[in-house]
């Protein structure tokens, strides 16, 4: 007996009633994105595995201990299922020199995938939006995407999703910190647990960010980066917060927000809300000038940031807001090979009328397609039988118009019919 095969632990399906709810979803995505003037960028899913140790740090859980990374058994070389998109999409841009006359404002959207515990809002494959911008070296471009965030949230009808900044200052402003933190921790030895110990002499701001409640005090009372920060950085950072206050936008400053990746600087934010359980951060991103060059471009300013798609989804369900699947303007129902072929024929006019049309195939008797049509929720029923067929014509009946009688048409005038009845129903649907 064969084995039946199930999809691999933390990767889901997206089954139709869902995927049209994240259809609708990416459609508010790419109006919202358009508005701001992002375009559109692909890459492919799986980059060289380099790319990601030296963009993201060797240091990082991601590196350490998340990515599908294989060799592939053709040519030897070592390949990675991307754990994230900023760096396969700096790749591209250092690749195409798309920064290099211009400034770029760019957008995917896509799987990526990580080897950790699966949990609500944590899976193994999941979906990011990225949006990343190129070229522009002030505190603007980060408060505009901070405040794009915001205009989202309006956007799908999302509210209590609170706003949490930082600055990371620059690398210099980093070691001096690094060494303070390193100094704080080694005096208080005694309380780390196994992960901070082993990051303490690699990655030491890491343990600021660690989900293990026992060491919360301590990181609470240790030695701030932002204490640390220059003139230049903290005039970047109070530019940021100058337009999110004339914006009249709410927000935190979160000392502690140190972000997972290893290549940001100066302004990193996040997105949380406290609807989802522990996976509350739904959006995270920040300023990466650094990374560039530390992937063999030219000296190129950046910032972006990235939204799961799976844990937004998620919040929108459980805001109530669920949009209506589309259903067909028409069920095509038929029977006998004359009407079959008039159906097709009336199917692809009234497409052509931009009517939606639902053809039904696979055969079986008129009563038990009319239910078929009934459970489709289609507007109307076009019936097609020989008789029909013989004159050219089909009946029509609506399937929401409670009792009405079906009218024979001359299949010619079957469009106008249709559309006169749904902008009928519209303007009375307006009027309740
Ligand atoms: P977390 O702290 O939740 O692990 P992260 O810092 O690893 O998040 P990023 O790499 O910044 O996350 O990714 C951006 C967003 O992608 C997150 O805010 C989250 O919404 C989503 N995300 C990250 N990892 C997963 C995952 N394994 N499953 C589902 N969504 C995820
Ligand atoms: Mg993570």
């Amino acid at each position: 007996m064969s084995q039946t095969l199930q999809a691999v632990r933390g990767m889901n399906d997206v089954l139709p009633d869902e995927a049209e709810f994240w259809e609708l979803f990416e459609d508010t995505i790419r109006a919202w994105l358009k508005g701001y003037g992002y375009r559109p960028i692909r890459m492919p899913i799986v980059e060289p595995t380099p790319l990601f140790k030296r963009a993201i740090g060797e240091v990082t859980d991601i590196v350490e201990k998340e990515m599908y990374s294989f060799i592939d058994g053709l040519n030897g070389e070592a390949l990675t299922l991307r754990p994230e998109g900023t760096a396969g999409c700096v790749r591209a841009v250092i690749e195409h020199n798309l920064a290099a006359r211009q400034n770029q404002r760019l957008y995917y959207i896509g799987q990526m995938f990580r080897h950790e515990r699966p949990q609500k809002g944590r899976y193994r494959q999941f979906h990011q939006v990225g949006v990343e911008s190129f070229g522009m070296a002030g505190p603007d471009i980060d408060a505009e995407m901070i405040l794009m965030g915001a205009r989202l949230w309006g956007d799908l009808g999302l509210d209590g999703i609170e706003l949490q900044i930082n600055s990371l200052g620059q690398p210099e402003e980093r070691a001096q910190h690094r060494a303070a933190l390193i100094t704080y921790f080694e005096e208080n030895a005694e309380l780390l647990d196994e992960d901070a110990k082993r990051r303490l002499h690699t990655n030491p701001l890491r343990i600021l960010d660690t989900k293990n409640p026992a060491m919360q005090a301590l990181c609470a009372a240790a030695p701030k980066l932002i204490d640390y920060l220059g003139a230049e950085s903290l005039a970047h950072f109070e530019g940021v917060q100058r337009v999110l206050r004339d914006a009249g936008q709410p927000y935190t400053i979160n000392p502690r927000l140190v972000r997972g990746l290893d290549y940001y600087n100066l302004t990193v934010f996040e997105w949380v809300t406290d609807k989802l359980g522990a996976q509350g951060t739904v959006c995270a991103g920040g300023r990466y000038d650094g990374l560039v060059v530390q992937l063999g471009g030219k000296a190129t300013a950046a910032c972006g940031f990235a939204m799961g798609v799976e844990r937004l989804i998620a919040l929108i369900k459980e805001s109530g807001g669920e949009p209506a699947a589309p259903a067909p303007d028409v069920y095509l129902v038929h029977q006998g090979d004359e009407a079959l072929r008039l159906a097709f024929r009336v199917a692809e006019g009234l497409r052509d009328q931009g009517i939606n049309v639902l053809m039904h195939c696979g055969g079986g008797s008129f009563k038990s397609q009319m239910k078929k049509a009934d459970g489709s929720g289609a507007a109307f029923a076009v019936i097609i039988g020989d008789d029909e067929a013989s004159t050219g014509e089909a009946q029509l009946k609506s399937l929401r118009a409670e009792g009405s009688a079906q009218q024979k048409l001359k299949v010619d005038d079957l469009a106008e019919a249709i559309i006169g009845q749904l902008i009928d129903s519209d303007e009375d649907s307006e009027e309740e």
